[in-house]
Formats: structure tokens, C-alpha cells, sequence
């Protein structure tokens, strides 16, 4: 991959006519450096918040052992890429054959789940083995996130304690897992799911061995300013520690959004001006789904085509898309400055999760060859304790 300092350098040098994703490795390796060693427990890299392989060899340089995978073709693909990772399936609805293949061709031992049937499926697709790790995976309030994952997945308050009891039966290590939605802005998302967990043990005076939060630990974008991560760990060490479970039991996290975000941004060109509408080559069907279909925001900053700062007061803007749909629209607020033109450009940060990873070729769109660069990325997490949540900053300092 080509080198650059920054997207300045990127501009100046290719003037693209294609957008172009613009790689930071060292921010993906610093967040999981960050996990690795502050997170109190196991961080397992969820897989399809960016599946790129050089992001997957990165996470896994930087203390990623275990990835939590979600389809028979993240299971292939890790396995491919990282001989050696843990994976772990954490989709609780998989058809029988990708059970067998993850179980037997890839060596996967850990499943979740949420029915008796999913159970059933797993049982005769493993020919019964003895040596799984089975999370029950519990259905959480999304209340506190930006994206809910509430409505799909997990059991019933009603039918957890017979599934603890079924799945403890015949798992080796029997877990309980859920997930807060994704983008959780508080860490209080946590602490009231950990009192679900605790309510299902208690029905069902199981032993438990793995506690999984799942993901939801947030990233920053224009108008989200999370508290410090460290307040959640904190929060998730203290309910942890509360739990009725054995003292060798395991705590483990599934981050997407927060391994990732940072690590890649993309560089679009003005096509055309309508008043504060801006016609760019990329789009809902490219890097930005979230931006045209949720109303994400992401930072921006604009270029003109020799890389320079375009200076000048600012003003709303909103994104048209390259593909001939009506839908392709980014209604924003993208805050530019008012003189912006056709044949300027913008790097639009923080589309590392979610974001390159929804690519489509819909319409024939094409997009150049990414690049890396070495400047910090747009926003981050990682670099300082954020100054506006006291507490965070006093357990940042404790650390
Ligand atoms: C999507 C997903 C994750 C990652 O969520 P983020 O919000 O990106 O951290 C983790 N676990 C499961 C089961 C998921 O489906």
C-alpha cells in the first residue's frame, strides 16, 4: 500500500477521481493496545465491523487473540487470515452445516444462542461434543445506544432459566452473553444489563463461567462526545464483581465500533455544487450507509485540489451521492466552509466501522486504491482522557 503523510499529501499527489479510503493502522493497533491492556478481561475483535484483512493482521500484532465472528464467511475468512485466532460464533441463528464446518474443518468452540432449537442444531451439528463454550445470549434494553439491537436477538426474561439449565447440561463452559446496541452513550447501558445477567442466574441457579457484554462501547462523532472508556470498564469491573458466579468465572467484550472507527477515512471530490448541496463520489452505497440511512454525522474538513485548507467562514452542507438514486442522499449537517466548490475535496473521518466495510459496486461506482497515512485520525478515543467527565478522568489518572 502506498504511503502518505496525510490526505493533504493524498490530494496534491493524485488529485483523485475516485474516492479513496485512507488507512491508519497505528490508530486501530492503539485502541486495541488500549483493550488489550485495560479492559478487564477477554476483548474479542467483532469481525464484521471491518473485515479487512490488513485491519484483522493489525489487531491481532496489537494483543487481538479472539475474534467474534458472525457468518461461516467471517469464520473462513479469519481462519485464513490468522491461523492461530480464537473464534468464536456469536450469531445465535446459524444453519447446521456452517455449525459443522466452523466446529470441524475450523476449530471453533464457542456458539451462542437463544432457543432450545439453536441448542438442538448445535448438539447434532458437533455430534455432540464435550468441549464447548455455549453463551446464552439474553435479550437487553437498547435504550442508552444509538443503533438498538434489542428487537432481534436474545431469550425472553420467561425462557432464559430453562435454556441456562438445558444449555448448562451440555456445555463445558456455559456463558451468558447480550449486547447493548451499538454507539452506547453511557455506561450505565451496562450495569443495567448486568442486572438482567444477574436475575437469569439467580432463576436458574446455574453455574456460570463467561460473562459476555458484547459491543456498543462507543466512538466519537460530531454531537456524540462519549464519557471515557475507562468509566466503562469500570462500571462492567464493578457489576462483574457482583455477580453470583465462581471466582474463576471470565469477563469477556466483543468491540466493533471502537477497534475500528478511527482507523480509516475517506477522501471524496465535489462534483458539483447545487446551493448547500454537494454532489460526491461516494456514498449510501459505498462508505457512507450510515450517513444517508440513520443520519449519521462524521467530521470533515475540505481540500482544495492542491491539498490545501480551504479557509473561509463555515456553513451547512448536506451530500448527494454518485449513483443515479434518490436515496443516495446525506442530509448531515456537514460543516464546510461556504466558498467549497466543484473540484475541491473532503476527508470525511471516523468511517473505519461500518462505514468502508458496506462498500457495494451498486451502479458501477468505483472506488480507488486505498492509501495509508500517518496523521491522527479526525476524532479519537485514545490519545487523552476526555477533559468534560471528571470521573473518567479520575480513573484514568487511578490507572
Ligand atoms: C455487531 C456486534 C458486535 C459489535 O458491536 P459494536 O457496537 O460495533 O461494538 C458485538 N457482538 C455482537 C454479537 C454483534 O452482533
Amino acid at each position: 500500500m502506498q504511503y502518505y503523510p496525510d490526505a493533504a499529501s493524498v490530494v496534491a499527489d493524485l488529485r483523485p477521481d475516485e474516492s479513496v479510503t485512507l488507512i491508519r493502522q497505528h490508530a486501530a493497533q492503539r485502541a486495541a493496545r488500549f483493550f488489550a491492556e485495560k479492559f478487564p478481561g477477554k476483548s474479542l475483535y467483532a469481525v464484521k465491523a471491518n473485515p479487512s484483512p490488513d485491519l484483522l493482521r493489525s489487531l491481532w500484532d496489537a494483543g487481538i487473540t479472539h475474534y467474534d465472528v458472525a457468518s461461516i464467511g467471517e469464520v473462513r475468512l479469519v481462519r485464513q487470515i490468522l491461523p492461530e485466532a480464537v473464534l468464536c460464533y456469536m450469531h445465535p441463528v446459524k444453519s447446521e452445516r456452517a455449525i459443522a464446518e466452523a466446529y470441524h474443518q475450523h476449530g471453533v468452540r464457542a456458539f451462542s444462542l437463544d432457543t432450545h432449537e439453536e441448542l438442538g442444531k448445535i448438539a447434532r451439528a458437533t455430534d455432540n461434543a464435550d468441549d464447548l463454550d455455549l453463551g446464552v445470549r439474553i435479550r437487553v434494553s437498547s435504550e442508552h445506544a444509538k443503533l438498538s439491537l434489542a428487537a432481534k436477538f436474545g431469550a425472553e426474561a420467561e425462557e432464559v432459566a430453562s435454556l441456562l439449565m438445558a444449555t448448562r447440561q451440555f456445555a463445558q463452559r456455559l456463558g451468558i452473553c447480550f449486547h447493548v446496541g451499538s454507539q452506547a452513550m453511557t455506561p450505565a447501558a451496562y450495569a443495567e444489563a448486568m442486572e438482567s445477567v444477574r436475575a437469569a442466574i439467580v432463576a436458574a441457579s446455574v453455574t456460570v463461567d463467561i460473562v459476555n457484554v458484547g459491543g456498543g462501547f462507543p466512538s466519537v462523532y460530531p454531537g456524540m462526545t462519549p464519557p471515557a472508556l475507562e468509566s466503562y470498564f469500570q462500571l462492567i469491573h464493578d457489576s462483574f464483581d457482583d455477580l453470583p458466579i465462581s471466582y474463576s468465572a471470565e469477563l469477556w467484550c466483543e468491540p466493533g465500533r471502537a477497534l475500528c472507527a478511527e482507523y480509516a477515512s475517506l477522501i471524496v471530490c465535489v462534483e458539483k455544487r447545487r446551493g448547500s448541496e454537494l454532489y460526491i463520489n461516494d456514498g449510501a452505497y459505498g462508505s457512507l450507509f450510515d450517513a444517508a440511512h440513520i443520519d449519521w454525522r462524521f467530521p470533515v474538513r475540505a481540500l482544495n485540489c492542491d491539498g490545501e485548507p480551504v479557509a473561509g467562514e463555515s456553513a451547512n452542507f448536506s451530500f448527494y451521492g454518485p449513483t443515479c438514486d434518490d436515496l443516495d442522499h446525506m442530509k448531515g449537517p456537514f460543516l464546510l466552509p461556504a466558498t467549497i466548490r466543484a473540484g475541491d475535496y473532503i476527508e470525511i473521518g471516523m468511517l473505519g466501522a461500518y462505514g468502508c466495510a458496506m462498500r457495494t459496486g451498486f451502479n458501477g461506482i468505483q472506488t480507488g486504491e486505498p492509501v495509508m497515512v500517518g496523521d491522527e485520525p479526525m476524532e479519537t478515543l485514545y490519545a487523552q482522557p476526555v477533559a468534560n467527565d471528571g470521573n473518567a478522568v479520575r480513573l484514568a489518572a487511578k490507572a
